[in-house]
């Protein structure tokens, strides 16, 4: 059956913003099943909704798939500043305390001392009281000057000698969240160069001046590394034309270790579910299917250096030389979707040039002003990356980058990530400017799409050639 794009379009849209299903799926992914960390008994209740929901919508052939995970635990930390026996006489006092993910146990004592943003000429002056001790770092980048990411300046510290970083939240009113002490384009989830701590901004302000008190401060944590099974989902609407090709809209579905995960990232598997229900009933109400199959994919672990989305490429477009299976063709284009609560719907980023004109050629039929662009440098902040990685073209929204970000969007990475940090209604246009645009894509046929003629060779050597360079596309 032809698309009668009109229809298609009112029909989506209208669906989309009347009989919407956003809330539920975020209410239960959420606030019922709560904290999803990847490996966890509730990430597999997670993936259970997602793949119910999905088979109760009429979609093809819903699963999980398990895949092994490093993963980390971490029952306890402590900041302790130990008592003044001098002029201010100040008792030993707690700072408040949120480790790095993955990092290491520690327990260790030493004074405090103050680097700044941790820049050379900062570290200059105090370079012969660093061994041994408990450094004050920001993680931002130092005002007019060139920047220098945060997982090098960390591994600078490591080398000068350095027991433990701690670094201030950015934002006030008592907030801590999970971080990521390695860059994630290296790929190695366990890797952290020294242990690294978060305080809120009021204890760092605190703990600098106790710093420069020349006071000394107790460090522990408590941590374990071990194995454990995450959990990828897909589904599948079937192509009319060419079923044989497909188009995948991912979104991970796992958390931060004690987030309820509202905008990071049940805003993203909440629009995967949604968008392939509207399309499912599409099909069911009108007869207007999908001309290419659509896949719909949600990753576990991506918190964990994406090691879902790692799992879900290995598996399905990488060839196994040891049970000799043949991968699936490649997916014409890969969407993620991440931290959707973080600003509406601006247009499609993606990681290689060769697809912008056709893409922006199906927005601009939408009319509702949506802008493709590409990035200029790889980012490993998203399950996009595996994909493009091995050779596949790929993308994430443009929602928040340069232009229109959500204050919300600063509660994430920890239990503050709750169901009034999304916005509800946006999420609903999401979808059903999101269900538009893949039946668009899934319509241009093969002839006029764009060969792919990606070389993993060539992206190897441009992530080597990016390694260590600040992401500007953020
Ligand atoms: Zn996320």
């Amino acid at each position: 059956m032809a698309i009668d794009w009109r229809t298609a379009d009112r029909w989506l849209m209208g669906e989309a913003m009347t009989n919407t299903l956003i809330a539920d799926y975020i209410n239960t992914l959420c606030d019922d099943i709560g904290p999803r960390w990847g490996g966890t008994e509730a990430e597999r209740r997670a993936a259970d909704f997602i793949v119910s929901t999905q088979n109760k919508h009429g979609l093809r052939d819903a699963h999980v798939e398990e895949f092994p995970v490093r993963t980390w635990e971490n029952p306890s930390a402590s900041i302790t500043v130990l008592a003044d026996a001098g002029r201010g006489g100040e008792a030993q006092w707690e700072a408040d305390v949120r480790p790095c993910l993955f990092c290491p146990p520690v327990d260790v004592t030493g004074p405090l001392v103050d680097v700044g943003y941790g820049m050379e000429h900062e570290i200059g002056p105090v370079r012969a009281r660093l061994k041994g001790a408990i450094v004050i770092m920001s993680m931002g980048f130092e005002p007019f000057t060139p920047p220098r990411l945060a997982s090098l300046r960390l591994e600078d510290m490591n080398k000068l000698g350095v027991k433990a970083v701690i670094s201030p939240h950015p934002e006030g009113g008592r907030r801590t969240s999970h971080g990521s002490a390695n860059d994630w384009r290296d790929g190695e989830p366990d890797y952290v160069p020294v242990p690294w701590l978060q305080t809120t901004r009021e204890h760092g302000t605190r703990l600098r001046r106790r710093a420069s008190q020349g006071r000394s401060a107790t460090v522990r944590v408590a941590a374990r590394l071990f194995d454990a099974t995450s959990r990828n989902t897909a589904c599948e609407l079937p192509g009319s034309l060419w079923p044989e090709e497909h188009i995948i809209l991912g979104a991970h579905h796992d958390t931060t270790p004690d987030s309820p995960g509202s905008n990071d990232n049940g805003s993203g598997s909440s629009v995967t579910l949604e968008t392939a229900r509207l399309l499912a009933a599409l099909e069911k109400e009108t007869g207007m299917r999908p001309g290419r199959t659509l896949r719909f994919v949600t990753f576990g672990s991506e918190e964990q250096t994406l090691q879902g989305s790692f799992a879900y490429v290995r598996r399905h477009y990488e060839t196994h030389e040891r049970n000799r299976t043949a991968p699936e063709p490649k997916p014409r284009l890969m969407i993620n979707l991440d931290e959707l609560g973080t600003g509406n719907m601006k247009g499609v980023a993606l990681v290689f040039p060769e697809l912008r004109p056709l893409v922006q050629r199906e927005m601009d039929s939408m009319s509702e002003g949506l802008r493709c662009h590409v990035m200029a440098q790889l980012d490993a902040s998203g399950d996009m990356y595996p994909f493009a990685k091995a050779g596949i073209p790929s993308s994430m929204l443009w929602r928040w980058r340069f232009v229109g970000r959500h204050p919300d969007a600063a509660f994430g990475h920890a239990s503050t990530d709750t169901t009034d940090k999304v916005r509800v209604r946006e999420l609903k246009e999401y979808a059903g400017l999101l269900s538009r645009l893949l039946l668009r894509l899934s319509h241009v046929p093969p002839e006029k799409w764009p060969a792919n003629r990606l070389s993993t060779r060539s992206i190897a050597k441009r992530i080597e050639e990016e390694r260590g360079s600040v992401v500007r596309t953020m």
